[in-house]
């Protein structure tokens, strides 16, 4: 094999190789700057190469215009690619202003110009004065100058980078460092082995080109930022205290974070299996499938309430492609929630009582303790309000006063006690004989007053009768066997004789009562006078 033939080979290889791995960083990657520059340069090196190789192949010693017009401009394009890559690599927010823009489109053109134009490329390959080759011309010297110079640029911007990178960063400017030395050194290699062996050899500087690119491509696509990201994502994921569970669209578990793992070693089944199945979730596996709400588990340490929140994960497409679960342990808040609920049901329990208290303190503060009957705090209540719906218009209303007869006759005949049980007695039967909106109240002692909302003079002494006769009826056993009861009289008056005020109808029935009494008791009066009457009845001691 010739030597011709061994640069053939490795041009071809590499300018394959490259354009190959071009391609795919530009469909992979083309979204982040530095790749994008990275596929140029690798595309551009390859075209470079594989125009070297058609320089080997073509015996014209002129070199034909081919060749010139695609190594000249794809040199060009190459360095300034690989500045641009280097610079974004560097500084992840650079982007090339107007004159580098300029610059990088100036380039390739010239040397598109120069390699089209025979005569004009000649200031950069001139023919050998032997005629089997050529040489290297004034413009080729000026092109590498400033190629190598753009090199240089980057790297310094890359040196300059790594001075305060954080270690992972660090290592990825370190390879692309070395990256950017490789094609120096070939060269500086290729001129220093020329200069001992006394003659002109193929350039190398497209493949050492292309050399760069492929490690520049492991440290940006292996090493670089593209890496961090999955690299923190895991790492934050196992930080979390929360449980994240992946499952792929069939179910099974594809992710595990590390307290998903440390709570299924709490519950006694580790996830990881010796023959590398897919992790177990062993009692999880009934929580997953349940799904998002709260879950109560047994773990070691005593019951634990889970809040699962499960969501489906969707490829860019939209297509279903799994579930994460993430579940937190929420034992304190529940219990929390819990003794709060049961310290409100018992608040709730004691306001009750404190309200039942508070009604029955209210209500006792009206009532009258030996008979249970309204007050006279009640009853002058009950008239205050009476006055006011007369004053409003209301229907004539009517009040009773009704007193025991004689009754201090009782106590001095059959003692206190039995009168005691007298005037309960007669309290319990008033009690029954009103109705639902009417009053019935103790006035004092032995006197009671019944009020009537809503009721004639007539109907009025008509309930007066029924009271009085009803109360007339009632006896309690005394000592010896014998039973006792009382007459009572009645005294009663009604609104629509001009007395509305509460005072007005007391007084009324109150003179009623005394001309009931003056009249002999046992009987009913009505204020004015002209209503019937009944006949006196003395109170007696019944055997
Ligand atoms: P009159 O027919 O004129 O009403 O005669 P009376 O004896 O009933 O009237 P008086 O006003 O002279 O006496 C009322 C009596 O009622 C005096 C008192 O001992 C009795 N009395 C008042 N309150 C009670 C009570 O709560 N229990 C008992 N046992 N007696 C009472
Ligand atoms: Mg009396
Ligand atoms: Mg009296």
């Amino acid at each position: 094999m010739t030597e011709d033939q061994v640069y053939a080979l490795l041009y071809l290889a590499a300018g394959t190789v490259g354009l190959v791995v071009a391609g795919l960083v530009w469909r992979v990657h083309r979204r982040w700057p530095a790749p994008r520059y990275l596929a140029f340069a690798l595309a551009a090196s390859s075209v470079w190469a594989l125009g070297s190789l058609s320089s080997v192949l073509v015996a014209d010693a002129n070199r034909s215009a081919v060749v010139t017009v695609t190594v000249f401009p794809s040199v060009a394009m190459s360095v300034g690619a690989f500045l641009c890559m280097l610079s974004a690599v560097a500084d992840r927010s650079w982007r090339p202003g107007l004159g580098m823009r300029r610059a990088l489109v100036a380039h390739p053109a010239v040397m598109l110009l120069l390699g089209a134009t025979n005569d004009l490329h000649h200031l950069v390959l001139a023919p050998s004065g032997t005629g089997d080759g050529y040489r290297f011309a004034l413009l080729f010297w000026v092109h590498t100058a400033y190629s190598y110079g753009l090199v240089v640029v980057g790297v310094t911007r890359v040196v300059r980078a790594r001075r305060h990178a954080p270690a992972l960063r660090d290592a990825q400017l370190t390879i692309m460092l070395a990256a950017g030395c490789v094609p120096g050194l070939t060269v500086a290699a290729q001129i220093g082995y020329m200069v001992a062996a006394e003659r002109v050899v193929n350039d190398l500087s497209p493949v050492a080109f292309l050399i760069a690119g492929l490690i520049d491509a492991h440290a940006v696509l292996r090493r670089g930022t593209l890496k961090v990201l999955p690299i923190a994502r895991a790492q934050v994921l196992d930080h979390l205290g929360d449980v994240v569970v992946v499952r792929d669209d069939s179910g099974q578990v594809i992710d595990l974070n590390l307290a998903a793992r440390r709570l299924l070693e709490r519950l006694g089944a580790p996830p990881d299996r010796e023959d590398g199945a897919p992790p177990d979730l062993g009692p999880l596996a009934e929580l997953v499938r349940a799904g998002s709400g709260e879950h109560l588990l047994d773990t070691a340490d005593g019951p634990r309430v889970l809040d699962v929140r499960s969501t489906p994960l969707t490829d860019p497409g939209g297509r279903s492609v799994g579930t994460v679960l993430v579940a937190r342990d929420v034992t304190v808040e529940v219990t929390r929630r819990v003794e709060l609920a049961h310290a409100n049901d018992a608040l709730r329990e004691h306001v009750e009582i404190i309200e039942q208290l508070r009604a029955e303190v209210a209500e006792q503060a009206v009532r009258d303790a030996m008979t249970g009957l309204h007050n006279r705090r009640h009853l002058d209540g009950a008239l205050a309000d009476l006055a006011v719906d007369l004053g409003a218009g209301a229907e004539p209303a009517s009040v009773i006063m009704l007193d025991a007869d004689h009754f201090k006759q009782v106590n001095d005949e059959h003692g206190h006690a039995v009168g005691d049980r007298l005037l309960a007695e007669i309290a319990r039967v008033m009690a029954d004989t009103v109705r639902p909106g009417e009053t019935v109240a103790r006035y004092g002692g032995e006197e009671f007053v019944v009020v009537l909302p809503a009721t004639g003079a007539q109907e009025a002494w008509r309930r007066a009768e029924e009271l009085r006769r009803r109360c007339a009826r009632v006896e309690v056993p005394v000592r010896g066997g014998g039973r006792l009861g009382v007459t009572v009289s009645a005294g009663v008056t009604t609104s629509d004789q001009g007395r509305t005020s509460a005072s007005a109808l007391l007084d009324a029935a109150d003179a009623a009562l005394y001309e009931a009494k003056r009249q002999g008791r046992a009987r009913t009066c009505a204020s004015p006078a002209g209503t019937p009457v009944t006949l006196l009845a003395r109170p007696r001691a019944r055997a």
